[in-house]
Parts: C-alpha cells; structure tokens; sequence
C-alpha cells in the first residue's frame, strides 16, 4: 500500500477546513484573533459543516438581497441578519444600546430579550431568551 497516496485526501480535507477558518480570520478583523473553535463559538455552530452551511447560508442571503433590494439595504446600514420570519434584525451599533433596550422591552412588554455580536458587523442584536 502506497501510504503516502491514501494520506493524500486527509491531507487535502485538513487543507480544506483550515481554508475555511483562515478566510473568515481574513475577511473579519475582528475575527483574527480567533481559533478555529472560538470562530465555531462565535457563529453558534458545532461543527464545521454546520459552520460551511451557515456561511452558504449568508451567501445566498446577500447575492438575492443585493439583487432585490439594494437601494433598502443602503437604508439598513449594510447587515443582513433575518429573524425568525425572514424580517432583517435591527442592528444596535453599542452593546449600550442594546442593553438598554432589552431594559425597556423587559420592564414595558415583560419579555427578557439577550444580545449577541452580528456576524457581519462590529453591532449587536437582541433575540429572545
Ligand atoms: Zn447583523
């Protein structure tokens, strides 16, 4: 048995994965820093293939919304995260703002609301508990 050969597509996978890991370090500043599992953690995936679907995912999001509704979009300071019901999340540009909010919607609505980090940018954004 040629070892050497039949290593080759492990090889090439291991390649693979880190090609991945190592564009999302390029593309996202503020994700240089970060390894290969805090970037998992950061995306609220679990593994990599969970991870690749997410980031097709936001493709296919950006290439329709860039088609459809470009002149909306300019109006959404540029995120493209959807909620639950395909609507585009409001994007907090502070964590303070956020906070505050979830403050508000907890004491007038009784709705305890937490924030997280957008994938795209360095703004924040509120989902239920
Ligand atoms: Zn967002």
């Amino acid at each position: 048995m040629n070892l050497k050969k039949s290593l080759k597509p492990i090889k090439k996978k291991i390649q693979n994965k880190d090609k991945l890991y190592n564009t999302i370090r390029r593309v996202y500043t503020h994700l240089s820093e970060f390894s290969n599992e805090e970037i998992l953690d950061y995306y609220h995936v679990r593994s990599l293939k969970e991870l690749e679907m997410h980031i097709e995912h936001i493709k296919e999001v950006l290439q329709k919304q860039i088609k459809n509704y470009e002149e909306e979009l300019e109006q959404i300071a540029n995120c493209f995260c959807l909620d639950s019901s395909e609507n585009f999340k409001y994007l907090y540009s502070t964590k303070k703002e956020a906070e505050e909010q979830i403050k508000f919607t907890l004491k007038t609505k009784q709705i305890k609301l937490t924030l997280y980090p957008c994938p795209f940018h360095c703004g924040w954004h509120l989902t239920k508990i």
